[in-house]
C-alpha cells in the first residue's frame, strides 16, 4: 500500500523534489539538483530486464501447458481444482499487468521530470539556466505579493573575464566559471537560487530579503570570489566581480527590478570593477 501511495503521486513538483533531494545531499553545486549529471541511462537496461523476466515466465507456463497437455494424469484433479487453478491463473496474469504497467508509469514520469530539470539547467556550471529562474521568481513573486514579505535581486558580472579567456585559454575560462558557480551557490542559503543569466553573469533570487541583507551578501559574494583562486594550466587564478542589488517594490515586475539591479552593476563597472552597487529604489 505504501509504495502504492507513493508511485501513485507522480505529480512533477513531487518529482522533482524526489529527485533533488539525493543529489542535494550530494553537495552538487547550484541547482541543487544536479542536472549536470547524467541522463538516467540505465532505465531502458533495467526495463528490458523485467522485459526479459517477464519472457521466461511466461515461455515457463508455455512449456509447462504443453507438458501437462501431453502428460495423462494417474488420478485426475477434480473440477474444483481444475476451476481454483484457472482463477490463480487469471490472478496471477492481472497481477502482472498491474506490476508492469506501474514499472512502466514510475519510469516514464522518471524520464520526463529528468528532462525537466535538463531543460532548467546550465550544463557548464549547473545551475539554473534563465527559463528555470524566471519560473521561480514567478511563483515566488506570488508567493511574497500574497505574504507581504520583499524579495531582492543580485547580479554578478565577472570583472575583465575576457582577458582571463586571452591569458590562460578558454578551458582555463570555463573552470573559473565553473568555480565561482560553485562558490557562489554554497554561500546562499537554501531557499535562494541562483542562475547563469549570460556569459560570465549570474542572477541570485533572494526571497524574504530586504536590500541591506541582500548588500551584505553581495559584500560577501564579492570578498570570496575575491579572494579565490583557480589553480588551471599549473597557475593560479584569481578573479573579481561587481555586483548590482535590487530589492523589489511591492507592485514591480521582475523584468524591472532585474533592469535596476543590471545598471547599479555597470554603475559598478563604470566606478572601477570589484565593487557592490545598490539600485536606488523604484
Ligand atoms: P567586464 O569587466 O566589463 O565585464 O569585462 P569582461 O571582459 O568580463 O566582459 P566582456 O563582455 O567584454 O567579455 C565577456 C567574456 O566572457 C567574453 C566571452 O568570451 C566570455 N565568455 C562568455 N561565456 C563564456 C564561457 O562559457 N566560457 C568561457 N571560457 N568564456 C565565456
Ligand atoms: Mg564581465
Ligand atoms: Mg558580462
Amino acid at each position: 500500500l505504501r509504495r502504492s501511495a507513493e508511485v501513485a503521486d507522480h505529480s512533477l513538483p513531487v518529482q522533482r523534489r524526489r529527485l533533488e533531494q539525493p543529489l542535494a545531499a550530494r553537495g552538487q553545486p547550484g541547482l541543487q539538483v544536479g542536472c549536470g549529471g547524467a541522463p538516467d541511462v540505465g532505465l531502458a537496461a533495467r526495463m528490458a530486464r523485467k522485459l526479459g523476466v517477464v519472457a521466461l515466465l511466461v515461455a515457463s507456463f508455455l512449456v509447462f501447458n504443453f507438458v501437462v497437455a501431453t502428460i495423462t494424469p494417474l488420478h485426475p484433479l477434480p473440477v474444483e481444482i481444475l476451476g481454483l487453478i484457472r482463477v490463480v491463473n487469471i490472478a496471477a496474469a492481472f497481477g502482472l499487468l498491474a506490476y508492469f504497467s506501474q514499472n512502466f508509469a514510475t519510469a516514464a514520469t522518471r524520464a520526463e521530470v529528468r528532462l525537466e530539470l535538463l531543460a532548467g539547467t546550465d550544463p557548464l556550471t549547473n545551475l539554473y539556466n534563465r527559463r528555470r529562474l524566471i519560473e521561480t521568481a514567478t511563483l515566488e513573486l506570488t508567493r511574497h505579493r500574497r505574504s507581504g514579505h520583499v524579495l531582492s535581486l543580485i547580479i554578478c558580472d565577472i570583472d575583465d573575464f575576457k582577458q582571463v579567456n586571452d591569458r590562460y585559454g578558454h578551458d582555463c575560462g570555463d573552470q573559473v566559471l565553473i568555480t565561482v558557480a560553485a562558490r557562489v551557490r554554497e554561500s546562499l542559503r537554501g531557499q535562494d537560487s541562483v542562475a547563469r543569466w549570460g556569459g560570465e553573469e549570474l542572477l541570485l533570487l533572494l526571497p524574504e530579503t530586504e536590500g541591506p541583507a541582500a548588500q551584505a551578501v553581495a559584500e560577501k559574494l564579492r570578498r570570496t570570489i575575491e579572494a579565490l583562486r583557480v589553480a588551471c594550466g599549473g597557475r593560479e587564478i584569481g578573479v573579481t566581480i561587481t555586483a548590482g542589488v535590487s530589492e523589489l517594490a511591492p507592485v514591480e515586475d521582475f523584468d524591472s527590478g532585474v533592469s535596476r539591479a543590471d545598471h547599479a552593476m555597470l554603475e559598478g563597472k563604470r566606478a572601477g570593477k570589484n565593487r557592490v552597487v545598490v539600485a536606488a529604489p523604484a
